[in-house]
This record gives C-alpha cells, sequence and structure tokens, in this order.
C-alpha cells in the first residue's frame, strides 16, 4: 500500500492527497508531508503524500481509476472524509483556466486565487463514485515553478486542517478571495446542477 501518514483522531475526518500520477509527487509530496495535526478534538487528517511515480494518467479519463487511482476510491471508501482535498501542479496555466475549459475538457476551468495558486473541482468521476454533491472536495493546483504558490497552498491546506466542516472552509476561502470563491462556487454549481 502507498505511504499514508495519519495525525490526529477522531472526526471529521480529512484526506488530503498528492503525486496523483506522473512527477507531480516532486512539486507537491513535500507540502502535504509539512502539515501539522489538527488541533485537540478537530478529528484527524489522513495523507497520501505521493500516490504513485507512473506514467501520467488525467483523472478525467476513466483508465485513471481503473489504474492507480484505484488506491484513491479505496481509500475513500475506507476513510469516509468529509474534507477531501487533492494537490496538483501544473505547466499549463492558459488550458487549466481557461473558460472554454468546459467545453473542451468537459469541466469547469480553475480560477486562480493567488499567485499561481488555482482552486477547482476534482474529477467528475471520483466525485460521482465516492461523494455526494454536498461533501466538500477540492483540487488545488501550483505551478512546477513553485514560487510563492507554495506558502500560498500551504497556508490554505493548514486552515483546511483546522476546519471542522465544509462550510467553515468555504466561509474562510470567501473571506479571503471573496470574488474567486463566488466565482468557483458558481461553476461547480452550474456544473453539477445543484
Ligand atoms: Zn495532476
Amino acid at each position: 500500500m502507498t505511504r499514508r501518514i495519519i495525525l490526529g483522531e477522531g472526526d471529521p475526518k480529512r484526506l488530503f492527497v498528492g503525486g496523483l500520477h506522473g512527477d507531480e509527487w516532486r512539486y507537491t509530496s513535500a507540502i502535504l508531508e509539512s502539515l501539522d495535526a489538527p488541533g485537540a478534538g478537530a478529528g484527524t487528517l489522513v495523507i497520501i503524500p505521493k500516490l504513485t511515480d507512473q506514467a501520467y494518467i488525467s483523472t478525467l479519463d476513466d483508465r485513471y481509476y481503473e489504474s492507480y487511482g484505484r488506491e484513491i476510491i479505496a481509500a475513500i471508501r475506507e476513510i469516509n472524509p468529509a474534507i477531501y482535498l487533492e494537490l496538483h501542479s501544473y505547466r499549463d496555466f492558459d488550458g487549466l483556466t481557461d473558460p472554454g475549459r468546459i467545453d473542451r475538457a468537459f469541466v469547469p476551468a480553475y480560477i486562480e486565487l493567488e499567485d499561481g495558486v488555482l482552486i477547482g473541482s476534482i474529477s467528475p468521476i471520483l466525485r460521482r463514485a465516492c461523494f455526494s454533491m454536498h461533501d466538500l472536495c477540492i483540487s488545488f493546483e501550483i505551478p512546477e515553478w513553485g514560487g510563492r504558490s507554495r506558502d500560498l497552498v500551504a497556508r490554505l491546506l493548514k486552515s483546511a486542517v483546522n476546519c471542522v466542516s465544509r462550510s467553515e472552509f468555504v466561509d474562510f476561502v470567501l473571506s479571503r478571495y471573496p470574488e474567486q470563491g463566488r466565482l468557483a462556487i458558481e461553476n461547480y454549481k452550474r456544473f453539477y446542477g445543484v
């Protein structure tokens, strides 16, 4: 089994995953490994810092969840997280943030929060397989070249570790990034029709 880090105990449970495909782990795993345990009584954080280093398959491709992505589904079913986060890294800022992504890739565009940190939805394949429309599932993307995005995403992840509910984390994002947060929620609602 892939290495897991388990911090804290009890509910709510959070699952953070990095190194989801290809060499992404090089840019994201250390950030996940740097996270501290939730405060006393604030539940559990399970980290899978490096799911795989095998050849890249998009999480939007069914084949992803038939190969190494199967382990994510197994972990979600086992842990039943209230907060699920993926940390990816990118080279193609324009492709991910293009509003036309919905027509090209059938998923909403990512929204830039600040310093190259993007927020968006996880793969609809995974969401439909494992979560209800009301669970908190977020995908963050940072550029491979890192820069200030690493510190910012680490701060965002830390706040997710200390939030005990979906709405607390959504409120936190909206308070810091009202415009971008609203847009991300709008994209999400339009996409899932909720
Ligand atoms: Zn990725």
